[in-house]
């Protein structure tokens, strides 16, 4: 089972006269979208408007704000009975975006997701076993495609229930996972309260874990506590889901799959590309969607490419870890902070534990950071050592993040736990 080996082994010139051709009859095809049609037609851009890939960044950028103001289907570049599936974000903010699918679209995505999972050494004769939730998320039914395309015997438990998600996974042999880091470490909590040794009592040996930032500190903690090796999974609902970029062996960098998706990194501010290996701005082109494709989608992810090739031999670019989302930037007394940052160091730490919670506070003008984080199981209630481990992390945070934070250590369990992507910033702050 090795599924286009051609597309996923081609050099630099082959993937880039790739999306050229692919790219032309991409922007040809969004002429069926009423979205794409009206704002090509203003900016008088076509299909041959395109001679070189360079040409793509005179069309302008979709935005997640065009997403929501074409709801539901305004963007749709196919009738919608040609569509089997609709999938949506949560829309906390104002309407939902809604992402459409062809069978074409859901054929390739699983394409595209047993390509990863191959790639990591999953094989037909695993047992694949999913705990994200199935529904609008895509990290459940995407996941789902992928390992059956491949040919795993799939257990699709779904979010939650973690005893039962253990019980499964020792009965039926389970081999290889995939959770959202947060939840990978909340598993490893049950099993060592129910007295399961996963290096004794389960088959674990792959995890691909992904779907929310997190560090490389917090990877290894996972390998270690789980016995396993876990490579990190990249994907938005809006490019299909799971699947568009994905550790290879090497575990240094994502390689984004190049025969579906073109990647730029701009500067968030000028728009402007940014030099290879620095961080920007990620915006996506599709290069195979027929239900929504979209033409240099703003991510508002914020990672870099990788400079030089991966020793794997694929020559597919690799992303760095994500540093977050734009959104998700701290600012505080005028310093930008990402959480990574903090989580970082904090992961360093073995006498800590892997949750922590970031709060943001005003009191006059003044803001202030307080970190909860909790203390490992195993580490005693030693109050000379509390401080000096507090004074610690303390400075090194302060080195990191240029301001001081309050550091609280908390007990085991103390924080609250979430059934989806961890929460890990509280913002008080009154904001005009
Ligand atoms: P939502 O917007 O509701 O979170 P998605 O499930 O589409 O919906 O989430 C996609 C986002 O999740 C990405 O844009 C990115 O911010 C984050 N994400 C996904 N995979 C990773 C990863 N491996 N590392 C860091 N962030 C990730
Ligand atoms: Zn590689």
């Amino acid at each position: 089972m090795y599924l286009h080996k051609e597309l996923e082994t081609m050099s630099r010139d082959e993937i880039n006269a790739y999306q050229l051709e692919k790219l032309k009859s991409t922007i040809t095809h969004c002429m069926n979208s009423p979205f794409y049609k009206k704002r090509f037609n203003q900016e008088k851009l076509s299909a041959d408007s395109i001679k070189s890939l360079d040409d793509l960044r005179r069309f302008p950028f979709t935005t997640k704000e065009d997403l929501r103001a074409t709801y539901p289907f305004g963007m749709a570049a196919v009738p919608l009975e040609k569509c089997i599936r609709l999938h949506s974000s949560s829309g906390t903010t104002g309407n939902p975006t809604v992402i459409l699918h062809t069978r074409n679209d859901i054929e390739a995505w699983a394409d595209a997701m047993a390509r990863c999972m191959y790639m990591v050494g999953m094989r037909p004769n695993d047992v694949f076993q999913n705990s994200s939730g199935y529904g609008m998320f895509t990290g459940g039914l995407g996941m789902q495609y992928g390992a059956e395309r491949l040919g795993m015997l799939t257990v699709p438990a779904g979010a939650g229930n973690t005893k039962r998600q253990i019980k499964f996974m020792k009965d039926f042999g389970t081999t290889c996972l995939h959770a959202i880091p947060s939840y990978a470490s909340r598993l490893y909590e049950v099993m060592k309260e129910e007295g399961i040794d996963p290096r004794r009592d389960l088959k674990l040996r792959v995890l691909a874990i992904g779907a929310e930032p997190h560090s490389d500190e917090q990877r290894h903690r996972i390998e270690d506590m789980l016995g396993v090796k876990a490579y990190n999974s990249f994907g938005m609902s809006e490019m299909c889901g799971p699947g568009v970029a994905f550790e290879c062996p090497e575990q240094n960098g994502m390689h984004i799959w190049e025969d579906y998706y073109i990647v730029e990194i701009i500067d968030p501010v000028t728009l402007e590309p940014v030099p290879d290996g620095e961080i920007g701005e990620m915006v996506l082109t599709t290069l195979k969607r027929e239900a929504m494709p979209m033409i240099r989608y703003r991510t508002r992810d914020l990672t870099r490419i990788l400079p030089g090739e991966c020793p794997c031999g694929r020559h597919h670019k690799r992303l760095a870890r994500m540093q977050g989302r734009s959104d998700d930037m701290i600012i505080l007394k005028g310093v930008n902070i990402f959480p990574i940052q903090i989580e970082q160091i904090l992961m360093r730490y073995k006498e800590l534990g892997s949750d922590y919670l970031i709060t943001l506070n005003r009191e006059d003008i003044n803001d202030s950071m307080t970190i909860e984080v909790e203390l490992n199981q195993l580490f005693t209630d030693d109050y000379g050592r509390l401080q000096s481990l507090t004074r610690d992390i303390t400075r090194e945070l302060k080195d990191e993040i240029l301001v001081t934070p309050y550091v609280k250590l908390v007990s085991k369990g103390s924080l609250p736990r979430t059934e989806g992507k961890a929460k890990r910033v509280v913002d008080n702050r009154i904001t005009h």
